[in-house]
């Protein structure tokens, strides 16, 4: 940044996420859309401000109710997985801060998201819509459910930890469809899944890589 350029503090951030982007690159990720749409995505809008410093660095970081915002390698890995070619219907599992939500809005037709925490679905839709981003719908719910009144779907994401695949969400998922998710026990080392629905109706299961997520917990939360 140039000295005295006048707006140096307004282009940091965007120097961050340039700089983020060029990490996740090289970390192996080449997906172009991918990394456009997490260009374009202002993580900092998304993390307290306790954590801005941190804000474009590939790391996960708290968030409230005790959750946390992936990294931006696995939110970056997760997205490429699901395959998009922009006209999807997606639902996903696990609103959080919204940061995912965001950036698969990018890349899709329309993106559900159901979270189980009042409170996070309440911030996460004021980001989303200061971002512009109005091919978006967030439900307050317990997503082990899916979204039965907005099913089927095209791509399916869980951005928290199950024990085991979900039957209602498979359930949810139109021909063709994909899913990813993280399966395995709570607070240890889970694989991130690929599970494929193939024309024969029958499910194609790959593993992509280990994970460590928050659980994905049954119900919707009582406090906030
Ligand atoms: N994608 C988020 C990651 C949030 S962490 C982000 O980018 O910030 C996972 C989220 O899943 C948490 O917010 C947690 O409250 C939510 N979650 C866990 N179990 C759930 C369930 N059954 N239904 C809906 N959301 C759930």
């Amino acid at each position: 940044m140039a000295a005295g350029s006048g707006n140096g503090s307004d282009n940091e951030p965007t120097v961050a996420r340039a700089r983020l982007v060029l990490d996740l690159r090289a970390r192996g990720l080449m997906d172009a859309d991918v990394l456009k749409a997490i260009e374009q995505t202002p993580r900092i809008d998304f993390v307290d401000p306790a954590y801005a410093a941190q804000a474009e660095q590939d790391r996960a970081l708290p968030i409230a109710c005790g959750q946390t915002i992936s990294e931006p390698f696995i939110v970056a890995t997760m997205t490429h997985a699901l395959k998009l070619t922009g006209r999807e219907k997606v639902l996903e599992v696990g609103t959080g801060s919204g940061y995912q939500t965001a950036v698969l809005a990018r890349l899709c037709r329309c993106v559900c998201s159901v979270e189980r925490y009042r409170s996070l679905m309440q911030d996460a839709e004021k980001r989303l819509a200061a971002l512009g981003l109005t091919n978006v719908s967030l439900m307050h719910g317990d997503g082990c459910l899916g979204w039965e009144g907005e099913a089927p779907f095209d791509r399916i994401i869980v951005t928290a930890a199950a024990r085991e695949i979900p039957e209602t969400l498979i359930g949810q998922l139109g021909p063709g469809g994909i899913m990813i998710l993280p399966v395995g026990p709570d607070n240890g080392v889970q694989r991130l899944l690929r599970v494929t629905i193939k024309d024969d109706g029958a499910l194609r299961e790959e593993t992509l890589m280990h994970v460590r997520f928050v659980p994905l917990v049954p119900g919707k939360a009582i406090f906030s």
